[in-house]
């Protein structure tokens, strides 16, 4: 049997049956003709299945060892997919500091109240054990969180959804399926939003959900037809294409957000460092036991609150100011008012975004001309 690096690299070459083009045709016919009126082919709408979209889920969840996956619109349209799986008066358990944009959307479904949601801390062992005996039927995580980096032993929070009866589903968008397998740990979905390193280039938005058991995997394609947030796909072909470096992307963005964030570690103008690959990081050991490597996102925090953030991106060449993580260009975020800038300032205290935090993705620049950008930025505070 091949290894996934290798079945990746080779997802869908040579098998087209038309010209035998080594890399796979893009099919973008919305629609494709029956033999009879009784009989279709393999393919009748695109909507509810294209070659495209097939070959990338089938790698997708090759790589997370799930039963099935479906590729959607975006990583919000995955998430908002697994919710459909439950009545109205389910309980979802999620993180205090999740990503805005699944806090946004939980909140908002709750308030419709089309599903119930409480918010914890699950480094608060006491918050786990109360949230539990209220009998969820859905555990969010988000390992590791955005952007503080915390991480959460998956495998103790699957053995207690076991014990209780709930699902678990874990957004493993910071790490992708070559750092990390919750599947394997035991949750029951691992959603991604594709849009980060697993396109890697900073040029889809996509998603996808990947289930361990195939009842589940049928009850979320039948959802994703009806929906209609399946992936197009033009995006797919680019997500499998992006996917092929995903393993050597990685690889190489790892090492350099290492030594960036030993930099900075060391740097006096920084207070402290997000980044469980350093030993004084509280989420270094649980990194080693559930993760292939630390990753390449990090967040920092300078000395000099507010004036001096802003002083430090405003100073950065190398660095782009955007929102985004995991494409080949590195990235610098500034939280509080980009992709945490939509939830209140109570959830963002809470969660502990504070007003000093600089989230950065590392690409695959020379990691001394990162430094080096980094370096000449902080002489400006
Ligand atoms: N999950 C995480 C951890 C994210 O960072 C993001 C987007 O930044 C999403 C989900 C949402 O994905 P998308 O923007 O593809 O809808």
């Amino acid at each position: 049997m091949t290894s996934k690096r290798t079945s990746v690299v080779q997802a869908g070459m040579g098998d087209d049956p038309a010209y035998k083009s080594v890399s796979p045709p893009i099919y973008l016919s919305s629609t494709y003709c029956y033999n009879t009126i009784s009989q279709k082919g393999k393919y009748d709408y695109g909507r509810t299945a294209n070659p495209n979209r097939n070959e990338l889920s089938d790698t997708l969840a090759m790589l997370e060892n799930g039963s099935s996956c479906v590729v959607t619109s975006s990583g919000m349209s995955a998430i908002d997919l697994v919710t459909n799986l439950f009545n109205a008066d389910a309980l979802f358990i999620a993180p205090h500091d999740c990503y805005a944009g699944t806090h946004r959307l939980l909140s908002h479904r709750a308030e419709q109240g089309r599903l119930k949601v409480k918010f914890i801390d699950f480094l608060n062992t006491k918050a786990v054990s109360d949230a539990f005996k209220e009998g969820p039927a859905l555990i969010m995580l988000e390992s590791p969180s955005n952007p503080l980096m915390r991480l959460v032993d998956i495998s103790e929070i699957c053995k207690l959804a076991k014990k209780a009866g709930a699902l678990v589903a874990v957004d493993n968008t910071f790490l992708s399926p070559v750092r990390q397998r919750p599947l394997d740990l035991g949750a029951d979905f691992s959603i991604h939003s594709t849009t980060k390193y697993l396109n890697g280039h900073s040029d889809v938005v996509g998603g996808a959900i990947i289930s361990k058991n195939q009842e589940h995997g049928d009850q979320l394609t039948w959802w994703a037809n009806c929906l209609g947030v399946t992936g197009s796909p033009f995006d797919s072909y680019m997500t499998l294409r992006g996917m092929r470096t995903l393993h050597s992307r990685m690889d190489n963005q790892e090492t350099s957000a290492m030594r960036v964030a030993q930099f900075l570690h060391k740097h006096p103008k920084v207070f402290k460092v997000y980044y469980p690959g350093l030993p004084s990081d509280p989420g270094y050991n649980l990194c080693k036991k559930q993760q292939f490597g630390p990753g390449a996102m990090l967040s920092f925090e300078v000395i000099g609150g507010f004036n001096a953030a802003k002083k430090v991106i405003e100073g950065l060449k190398v660095f782009q100011l955007a929102p985004s993580l995991g494409g080949v260009e590195s990235l610098i975020s500034y939280p509080p008012t980009m992709t945490h800038g939509g939830i209140s300032e109570t959830a963002r205290n809470d969660a502990g975004i504070k007003e000093n935090l600089l989230r950065i993705s590392i690409g695959l620049e020379s990691p001394e001309d990162l430094i080096q950008d980094l370096s000449a930025s902080f002489t400006l505070i």
